[in-house]
């Protein structure tokens, strides 16, 4: 191979907090411009940062969710620019004491072997505002403060990626374990997730390793965004080598600017220069110390995470992987799972009745599982119905409806509606009777080796007694009387 493709990732991710990062106004999305801001987060003379101790919390689930060193002190600093969306002219921010370090993501490798993502640290730090450009003609512009002082978390990674697609691989295991662990939604279209990339080659040629210059991509709104835009960027790197043999000593890094609806990165900035952001710890506020005890507190609320879950139910359930992917697509969604199948002998039922009628159901009325009318334990009751053969297969889907609908419980549905399973042989037996009765083209096909013909008169015999013949002893009982 001549070319191997580098990149690394900058993400970020705002952090569901109920306040702002270092004052009291909602930190939520949206709103009415300028509406949620004070005297802290638009940098008043005067006013007085307070760290929100849930971003501490958030930041510390987060960094022990990606395997990450949780610092015993962690301070915060000022980071300056100028911008017209930063009415402080700093940023607070974290510089040489951040919070998380270390850590790592595993994720599936562009060559089908796992690849493993180094995280250098992950820091805390407030959002800017916005400018917002009416695309009317006029040359004004708008700031919209409401973003100011949100917290966010900026996560670092080694240059360990090999192929843009593991960049959003990556990415995407981002998001589904800060969703796991309940610190972000990392929805990307609303900005709660946002992803930069340095991207390279290394070249080998002529026995010798070259670097090329490192561009860092911006403006990237979507896992395929990500993988377009870093595709196209390794075509133009190779196509530059070829051209200038340009190298990383001399060209340093640029920054690029993805325009997704012409599937180009186009230069922002050329041979940036290390930026000197006039870093200082930041005066108004104090150094913070996190106890063993806080850390081993949120340990226990970082719970399973999804991949390791994945793994336990491939190999001790048996579940195919795309069910597996399935049922972790929430935390809420396994924990249901999970709970259901508690002690029984073939979670992968479990599992099949979950992907098909709950989801569907779900998918239907448009909510999540932690929504729906029936708890864990009472969609196991209506499991343990079927296995104690009170109810078909079949009929337990009519119920589930009914139980989600109503919130009442199985048991009491199949009572009142008389589901209750015909086991009495009697009854079953006169079923079979009148079917074969009816169908005598079907009887005599059978009678003469066609075992498929068993099948539709088991059907008819299901539809005589409206569903609720026991199965095994209705086709028992069709077997011995087609003798
Ligand atoms: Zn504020």
């Amino acid at each position: 191979m001549k070319y191997e493709v580098v990149i690394g990732c900058e993400v970020h991710v705002q952090l569901q907090t109920r306040s702002k990062a270092f004052c009291r106004c909602p930190n939520t999305f949206g709103g009415e411009p300028n509406s949620r801001v004070c005297p802290v987060c638009m940098g008043l003379p005067g006013s007085l940062p307070v760290t929100n101790s849930a971003m501490i919390e958030a930041a510390i689930l987060a960094g022990l969710a990606l395997d990450c060193d949780i610092a015993g002190v962690t301070k915060f600093d000022r980071k300056h620019y100028v911008y017209p969306d930063l009415p402080k002219g700093y940023q607070i921010s974290q510089f040489d004491m951040p919070i998380c370090t270390g850590g790592h993501i595993d994720i599936p490798a562009s060559d089908g072997s796992l690849r493993r993502v180094r995280i250098i640290r992950v820091h805390m730090e407030e959002d800017a505002g916005k400018n917002i450009h009416p695309d009317d003609g006029r040359s004004v512009s708008y700031l919209d403060y409401n973003r100011c002082g949100t917290p966010l978390l900026e996560i670092v990674s080694e240059p360990d990626l090999r192929a843009p697609q593991e960049a959003s691989a990556y990415v995407q295991a981002i998001r589904e374990i800060l969703r796991a662990v309940g610190v972000s939604d990392c929805n990307m279209e609303e900005g709660s997730l946002r992803c930069d990339a340095n991207i390279n080659l290394w070249v080998y040629e002529d026995g010798k390793k070259y670097a090329t210059p490192i561009a860092e991509i911006k403006n990237m709104n979507s896992f395929r965004s990500i993988r377009n835009a870093l595709e196209y960027e390794v075509k133009r790197q190779v196509r530059e080598w070829e051209q200038s043999r340009l190298l990383l000593e001399v060209a340093g890094k640029t920054t690029r600017g993805y325009l997704e609806a012409k599937g180009i990165t186009v230069l922002q900035r050329a041979k940036e220069e290390a930026s000197d952001y006039r870093y200082f710890p930041e005066p108004d506020l104090k150094p913070i110390s996190i106890s063993r005890e806080m850390i081993d507190a949120l340990k226990a609320r970082v719970g399973a995470l999804p991949a390791e879950r994945r793994r336990r139910y491939i190999g001790e359930y048996g579940i195919t992987e795309q069910d597996a992917l399935n049922l972790t697509s929430s935390a809420a969604m396994a924990d249901f799972f999970e709970a259901a199948a508690a002690g029984h002998p073939e979670p992968k039922r479990i599992s099949n009745f979950i992907l098909a009628e709950v989801k569907k159901y779900l998918n239907q009325r448009s909510i999540g599982v932690d929504e729906l009318a029936v708890d864990a334990r009472a969609f196991r009751r209506l499991i343990d119905l079927v296995d104690a053969g009170k109810i078909s297969g079949k009929i337990a889907k009519e119920v589930f409806v009914d139980m989600a609908d109503t919130g009442k419980d199985a048991l009491a549905i199949i009572e009142e509606k008389g589901l209750i399973q015909i086991d009495n042989s009697d009854a079953i037996a006169q079923a079979v009777d009148e079917v074969i009765v009816e169908n005598p083209d079907s009887a005599a096909d059978y009678k003469n080796g066609k075992e498929k013909a068993i099948g539709f008169l088991m059907g008819q015999v299901m539809k005589k007694t409206k569903g609720k013949a026991n199965p095994a002893m209705a086709i028992q009982l069709l077997r011995a009387k087609l003798k």
